[in-house]
């Protein structure tokens, strides 16, 4: 009897260390997918009350020091896209800094933090907004390009792309890669859906003017060689260290 009580132990415990490899293999992703954190911000600059597109200086600078605390490898979007369509290896602990809309709080406010903290990002210039109120200009947008920064596009006006055909589309979508390229006099290889909005018209627009990379606003972190390159998701980042360490680790995925 005794033997088969310490029998049944030592199937217990066989069980007991199998069962979590079991679950772990069912939800572990196939080799093609990789985990790459694609951030987004708008806004780097105080607004009280709180808003959802808004990061403060002093919390991106804390996100900042994180990253590198915690050995991320901050790359650009250009990198990142080519990688994932040449199948490529990302550095271990990838991760892409995006920034949308041309906004002057991301010149005077975040610039400065990157350039702290040495990290590379990508910013998505609305290409008829350069030099407005509250908008960068185009000295800024050549100083970012200087320092470092990827520039993409993100239309000329900041239409729903999806909602849009024809010449209207072309102009938006290739025009505003034009005109980024003439302006600044380098190739730009990246774009942003405005809202994050497309539809299977945007995406062969995007990809007839020559990008090699679009994102959106879908919710996404895992991402793999079979993904569309010109469709690809990027994660929200809030005012605030605890969920951005979650999403950045992948403990929380939404
Ligand atoms: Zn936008």
């Amino acid at each position: 009897m005794k033997q088969w009580q310490s029998f049944f132990i030592i199937l217990s415990i066989f069980f007991g260390m199998l069962m979590p490899s079991f679950s772990f293999a069912k939800t572990t992703s196939p080799a093609a997918d990789r985990y790459l954190p694609i951030l987004m911000y708008h806004h780097i600059t105080k607004r009280v009350p709180q808003n959802p597109y808004f990061v403060s200086p002093q919390i991106f600078d804390q996100q900042m020091a994180w990253l590198q605390q915690n050995k991320y490898q901050v790359i650009s979007m250009d990198a990142a896209a080519s990688a994932l369509k040449n199948n490529t290896p990302l550095p271990e602990k990838s991760v892409v800094l995006t920034f949308d809309d041309g906004l002057r709080d991301q010149y005077e406010n975040a610039l400065p933090i990157l350039k702290k903290y040495n990290d590379t990002a990508t910013f998505y210039i609305i290409t008829g907004s350069v030099g407005k109120k509250s908008y960068l200009t185009w000295d800024m947008i050549k100083k970012m390009h200087a320092a470092g920064m990827e520039i993409g596009a993100h239309t000329e006006t900041h239409p729903n792309v999806a909602h849009l055909s024809g010449n209207k589309l072309t102009e938006e979508i290739a025009g505003s890669k034009k005109m980024l390229e003439s302006e600044l006099g380098i190739p730009v290889t990246s774009f942003a859906y405005p809202g994050g909005a497309y539809n299977d018209r945007a995406i062969a627009e995007v990809h007839a003017a020559g990008f090699t990379n679009a994102v959106s606003t879908r919710h996404r972190v895992m991402h793999s060689t079979t993904e569309n390159p010109l469709a690809l998701g990027r994660m929200h980042i809030d005012d605030d260290m605890i969920s951005f360490a979650l999403f950045v680790t992948g403990k929380k995925l939404n």
